[in-house]
């Protein structure tokens, strides 16, 4: 079968060899599986239903929701000498039923359908007259309110499935696949979480480091000089950030640029067209700044603050390198910016938005705490699974020897457990610090033979401890009303002596002062 795939590839699209990820997953639909394809964009995800497309009798319907790329892909495809066509809004209802009545009459080898479509009966209807042997279901992560862009439409897309006379394969593409996503688009579609194929994350050329507990804009204007001669992105958190970082460094000297959403059209623009020219070398924006911007040669993204998830972090991050030579992608950490994005999360209007959106900034705040390689943190996050250390990251490439801090790590879980496991990293390192905040003698806290067990610490190095033991999911944190703390089984086996902890940061924490305050 995979010969054949092959075959076509060459004949249609002009390609010698699948990438990585493009044949297992058209191996496994053409072996009869449903089957999820997470690929980042560009990663090649539209080849990996068009192939099956053409190996397998019938009609393959695609289900999409961006309608100008409907176009696009039919177009590209008619050609190519492949019939194709699409149904959406933009055709008036007589074009429609034209398009429809072709379809029935097996014409097109893939039919583009917006899910809205699937509310209707007559389509339905409509459906069943046809061969359809696969459904491809683009930009999968619709389907999940975890995703970042839900669409009830999507979740009729089972229904259809049950509905048509022949049960048909489904192929779940998407390039944002956390795994809650993942778990929601198996579980709707009913597809087997065994028939994931994850590739393509991995951006060999990207070294990532985080830097933590260093006075930022020293460390910002020696970052600047040091690169000043090649393109950069400076990315912060608020727009008055962004100002006040785009007149400090013009001050310094430096020919910056700036964009946020505050600015008019014209500004922007002119902004933009300025480091796009290389005549500003580093861009001060928010993350307002970089949709759709194709500039090749920018060496490194330095955020400034932390982002809000690891997809918008590694969205802008990747920004860096794209002409494939080694750049860099630097964040600069600061606990207080947690507190930030936990207060914009706080002020969405969607309530239901907050819990799943609180865990993502958790897992963001992870990559700042995890001692693992960053790379790997990374690709883990999106879901792929075997992965080698970069060699490259901040990491990696960190020589300190580790400590064993397996007491430490007991000393909080045993807290966590005297407390209930029903409070929050603050109020536990308020517990383990032996403070007298008011809180912790009015819940009789301080009565805990944990209290005081680490008083000798500050609350800052307790909380960095925790968020350690956190993103080695030694703790877990559950997103209710507020976050509370809790020990899972891993944990457990640390308590139980089975588990030991090893840190290199625990070297270090001892010497390093207390954050520095953002201007
Ligand atoms: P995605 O939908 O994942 O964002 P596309 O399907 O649009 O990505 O593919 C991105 C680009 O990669 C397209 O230009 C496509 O032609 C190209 N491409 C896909 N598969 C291959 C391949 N096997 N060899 C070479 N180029 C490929
Ligand atoms: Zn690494």
């Amino acid at each position: 079968m995979l010969q054949k795939a092959i075959e076509l590839l060459q004949k249609y699209f002009g390609y010698t060899t699948f990438r990585r990820g493009q044949d297992e997953a058209i191996a496994s639909v053409l072996d009869g599986k449903s089957t999820v394809c997470v690929m980042p964009t560009g990663g090649g995800k539209s080849i990996v239903y068009q192939i099956p497309a053409l190996v397998m009798p019938g009609t393959t319907l695609v289900i999409s929701p961006l309608i100008s790329l409907m176009k696009d892909q039919v177009d590209t495809l008619s050609q190519l000498g492949i019939p194709a066509a699409y149904i959406n809004s933009s055709l008036t209802a007589r074009e429609a039923a034209s398009r429809m009545n072709d379809a029935r009459n097996g014409k097109y080898k893939l039919l583009y359908i917006a899910p809205e479509r699937l509310s209707s009966w007559e389509f339905i209807q409509d459906l069943q007259e046809m061969d359809i042997p696969l459904i491809a279901v683009d930009e999968a992560h619709c389907i999940s309110q975890w995703g970042h862009d839900f669409r009830p439409s999507y979740l009729q897309i089972s229904g259809l499935v049950d509905r048509l006379p022949r049960k048909p394969i489904v192929l779940a593409l998407t390039a944002t696949a956390t795994p809650k996503v993942r778990e929601d688009i198996c579980a709707s579609l009913k597809i087997d979480p065994n028939h994931t194929v994850i590739t393509g994350f991995e951006r060999s050329n990207l070294s990532f480091s985080v830097v933590k507990g260093q006075d930022r804009q020293v460390f910002l204007k020696d970052f600047i000089k040091k690169n000043e001669k090649e393109a950069g992105i400076i990315y912060a958190a608020t727009r008055k950030t962004v100002d006040q970082l785009y007149e400090w460094l013009h001050k310094e000297g430096f020919h910056a640029a700036r964009y946020h959403a505050g600015m008019n059209d014209e500004d922007r623009t002119r902004e933009q067209d300025r480091f796009l020219q290389d005549e500003a070398t580093v861009m001060v924006a928010t993350s307002a700044f970089g949709m759709g911007i194709d500039k090749s040669n920018i060496r490194y993204v330095l955020h400034f603050q932390l982002p809000k998830n690891m997809e918008s972090y590694y969205q802008e991050a990747g920004r860096a390198g794209r002409d494939g030579l080694n750049s860099e992608c630097v964040l600069l950490y600061s606990s207080q910016d947690v507190q930030v994005q936990r207060f914009l999360i706080d002020q969405s209007a969607d309530r239901e938005r907050i819990a799943p959106e609180l865990e993502k900034l958790q897992q963001m705040v992870g990559y700042c705490h995890t001692e693992e390689c960053l790379q790997s943190y990374i690709l883990h996050y999106f879901g792929e699974r075997e992965t080698e250390p970069c060699g490259r990251c901040g990491n990696c490439t960190d020589s300190r020897e580790t400590e064993d801090v397996t007491k430490d790590a007991q000393m909080v879980l045993s807290c966590i457990i005297r407390m209930g496991q029903k409070y929050g990293k603050a109020m536990t390192a308020n517990v383990l610090t032996g403070s007298r905040n008011k809180k912790v003698t009015e819940l009789r806290l301080d009565k805990l033979p944990t209290y005081g067990l680490m008083k000798n610490r500050s609350s800052k190095q307790v909380n960095d401890l925790i968020e350690f033991l956190i993103s080695q999911e030694l703790i877990g944190v559950e997103h209710g009303t507020y976050p509370t703390i809790y020990v899972p089984e891993k944990g457990k086996g640390v308590l139980l002596g089975k588990t030991k902890v090893f840190r290199k940061e625990a070297v270090r924490v001892k010497q390093v002062s207390n954050d520095d305050p953002l201007f």
